[in-house]
């Protein structure tokens, strides 16, 4: 199976104070040695967070711009982001397409953008409720997924986040059962639609109310290759759990 990989998406949290602490408590842990641990600080705290956290856990942003710096007021450049040392960027989260109202195609181009400068895309998908209990979540992942498919060049630096929104933040997590059918389905597409080896080699992985009792048994599914963790990621020991729950 694939290499694990877990991300901590911070969001819009923290402090220089409690990042310090949170730093601290990662520089702490026993981290399983056969897993990719990435964290997404605030991009205002990214360089605090680069020059105190080990080397051992890699650096995300939470965006991009879509493009090359310039007169883009408010953006954060890709070339800015590798210049202060992040190697990946999260992209598609639920919360800059229904929140924020970004859509698939300029989702697309940012992904597109970052890889053509060298960042892993973290790529975000995932369904509303409402598409969930209409019976349209292949339909809208599939969909979200295409858009990326149809920008990018390549899957090679691209792990895929199966968030389904009425997950996230809410402590309704899928069951175990609900996140394999969707990560199957979402690797059959891949392979009906990119290639077998794209199928096989990209890593999904889940992300909404992950913590670390409900980690386990989520990380036993046989497509289940990690996880996007938000609020339990402000909480270093209760990560390293979660990085730790790799089967
Ligand atoms: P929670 O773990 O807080 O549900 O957030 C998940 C998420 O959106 C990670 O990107």
């Amino acid at each position: 199976s694939n290499k694990f990989f877990v991300g901590g998406n911070w969001k819009c949290n923290g402090t220089k104070e409690s990042i310090t602490k949170l730093v601290s408590d990662l520089n702490d842990a026993k981290l399983e040695a056969d897993v990719d641990v990435v964290v997404a600080p605030p991009f205002v705290y990214i360089d605090q967070v680069k020059n105190s956290l080990t080397d051992r856990i890699e650096i995300a942003a939470q965006n991009s711009w879509v493009g090359k710096g310039g007169a883009f007021t408010g953006e954060i450049s890709v070339e800015q982001l590798k210049d202060i040392g992040c190697k990946w960027v999260v992209l598609g989260h639920s919360e800059r397409r229904h929140v924020i109202g970004e859509d698939d195609q300029f989702i697309g181009k940012k992904a597109a953008y970052a890889l053509s400068e060298g960042l892993g895309v973290i790529a975000c998908i995932g369904e509303q409720l409402q598409e969930r209990e209409a019976g349209k979540t292949f339909d809208v992942c599939f969909q979200q997924l295409k858009a990326y498919a149809d920008a990018i060049p390549s899957w090679d630096n691209v792990v895929i986040a199966y968030e389904p929104v009425w997950a996230i933040g809410t402590g309704k997590v899928a069951t175990p059962e609900q996140a394999q059918e969707v990560h199957a389905a979402l690797r059959d597409w891949l392979k009906n639609n990119v290639s077998a080896d794209v199928a096989t080699k990209t890593r999904i992985i889940y992300g909404g109310s992950v913590n670390g009792s409900n980690c386990a048994e989520l990380a036993k599914q046989e497509d289940i290759d990690g996880f996007l963790v938000g609020g339990a990621s402000l909480k270093g020991p209760e990560f390293a759990t979660i990085v730790n729950s790799v089967t």
